[in-house]
């Protein structure tokens, strides 16, 4: 590790990017602070612990590239093992050490060519740069259901799990779809007396074949971190040239070979065609976020599991009344809704350049030049921050290759060359009209509601190719910055 020095650096969470982002500031030699609202690290595998948690990118791809790991019990790992993964990488790394925890940063400002920094606890610092690694699927969204606080029941969010309420043969209902509402559901239905589940839009499910590691392949992993990096390589480039460099394009082949996988998992697992025709989307498959299960479909068939589709009229003391007049009476209701995708670092007040906030820069909805810096906030690096690649990518790899852009600008701050970088309004401007214009070719816009939609439901994930987002990410472009 090398001697710490200027120019001093503010990381704010200590989840998957933040452990990055420390990591390799210590070693650049960057005198830096971490700062983490919680007491653990972890961001979004400690908030998530709900039954049936996995990642749904394959684990040795869902590792930093510097540290693979031989132990991964499964293709696509628990939720727990990635949390402990975390720590454990935290700790020999010496992030642990560095992170401040307990310590909910409130404001920040650029005053004087410096960040000062403002916590709830009385915390003051200052910083010449600031990374922001506060998450994207951070704060839940709890639907506006009508009589939601009058159940007598157990109610949570998926990201909020209450471990003290048992579930074990009891009633459950889950609202929502998606990839959490999923992987609820499939682990649940064999432990619950019944399991409800409240569908407002039918998901395509892609089979994965989530087999485990056999000790002789944890063994010959140890042995040989090589074979760790061949199989990193390998699901790599099926992920990236297999479905993420197509998602760009709605029309391509892949796109439409994936929905017709998709489709004849839907006709082969399925039995009962009423039920069949329920789970049927009717809108092209990738234009959600990709579901990967291997036993949702087994778990909705069983006889103590039921689809309901009709929309749900209210919450009631002893259940959820849907709109056909039935109340489907629970012991727990789990919200699997989704979380509240337009905040990024807020609600910490961000005062940029000559007391411009953030809201006021985001007035029309966030975004980011190159999905990294906004104009007017010199020195203020948002990772996995708004226009981001975050569809069925690993966001470990997004990061990695974010931070190896923010690390150039911070060594040209540290030459000397220049304090203060923040994009040109002219070079977001041009990104954005590039940006929306490709968005409207992706498969996000083919015509479903997600939450890669914006309010006018144009996608605001990166939406050119990730070869491209791979390409920007090999340096700055220092024309587009307004240098100081
Ligand atoms: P989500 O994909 O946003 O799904 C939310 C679900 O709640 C949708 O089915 C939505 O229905 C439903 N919903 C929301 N408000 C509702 C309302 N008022 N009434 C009825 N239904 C309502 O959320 P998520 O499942 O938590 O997943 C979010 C993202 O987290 C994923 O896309 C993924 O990126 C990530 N994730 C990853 C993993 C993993 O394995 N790596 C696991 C879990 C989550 P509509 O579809 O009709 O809007």
């Amino acid at each position: 590790m090398a001697a710490q020095g200027g120019p001093r650096v503010v990381v704010i969470g200590a989840g998957m990017a933040g452990i990055l982002a420390s990591i390799e500031l210590a070693e650049a030699g960057y005198e830096h602070a971490i700062y983490e609202k919680a007491d653990r690290l972890g961001g979004t595998w400690r908030e998530n612990t709900y039954p049936g948690i996995a990642c749904d990118v394959p684990s040795h791809f869902y590792s930093y590239s510097f540290e693979p790991n031989p132990e991964w019990s499964h293709r696509f790992a628990p939720g727990a093992e990635i949390q402990a993964y975390f720590e454990d990488v935290a700790r020999r790394h010496g992030v642990d050490r560095r992170i401040r925890y307990g310590t909910e940063i409130e404001r920040l400002c650029f005053e004087g060519g410096r960040w000062r920094i403002e916590g709830a606890n009385g915390l003051r610092d200052e910083a010449d740069a600031i990374v922001a690694a506060t998450g994207v699927l951070h704060h839940p969204s709890i639907p506006d259901l009508p009589g939601l606080g009058t159940f007598e029941g157990a109610c949570f969010h998926s990201a909020r799990w209450d471990h003290s309420v048992a579930v074990e043969g009891r009633r459950v209902g889950v609202v929502g779809t998606g990839s959490s509402a999923v992987q609820i559901t499939t682990e649940l239905a064999p432990r619950v007396g019944r399991l409800v589940l409240f569908q407002r839009t039918p998901q395509w499910i892609t089979p994965v074949g989530n087999s485990p590691f056999t000790e002789e392949e944890k063994a010959a992993f140890r042995a040989d971190p090589q074979a760790i990096l061949r199989v990193r390589e390998e699901v790599a480039d099926q992920y990236i040239n297999g479905f993420s460099n197509h998602l760009s394009d709605m029309d391509s082949p892949q796109l439409q070979a994936i929905h017709q996988f998709v489709q004849a998992n839907l006709e082969a697992q399925v039995r009962d065609p009423v039920l069949r025709e329920k789970l049927r989307p009717d809108y092209r498959a990738g234009c959600k976020r990709m579901i990967l299960s291997d036993g949702f479909y087994d778990a909705i068939q069983r006889p103590n599991a039921e689809l309901v589709t009709d929309a749900i009229e209210r919450i009631e003391p002893r259940g959820v009344r849907t709109r056909d007049g039935v109340l489907h009476e629970l012991d727990v209701l789990v919200l699997a809704t989704g979380f509240r995708v337009d905040r990024f670092l807020r609600p910490i007040e961000v005062v940029g350049r000559d007391g411009l906030s953030l809201d006021r820069a985001w007035e029309a909805g966030p975004a980011a030049y190159m999905a990294l810096v906004v104009p007017g906030f010199p020195n203020l690096f948002l990772l996995n921050g708004p226009n981001g690649p975050v569809g069925n990518f690993s966001l470990i790899d997004v990061v990695e290759l974010q931070f190896a852009w923010v690390l150039q600008i911070l060594a040209r701050i540290r030459a000397g060359e220049f304090r203060e970088a923040a994009p040109k309004e002219a070079a977001m401007n041009r990104f954005d009209a590039e940006r929306r214009e490709a968005a409207k070719r992706t498969i996000w816009a083919s015509g479903c509601r997600s939450w890669y939609l914006d309010a006018d439901s144009l996608p605001t994930a990166w939406p050119f190719t990730y070869d491209r987002f791979r390409e920007e990410m090999r340096g700055p472009r220092l024309e587009d910055f307004d240098l100081r």
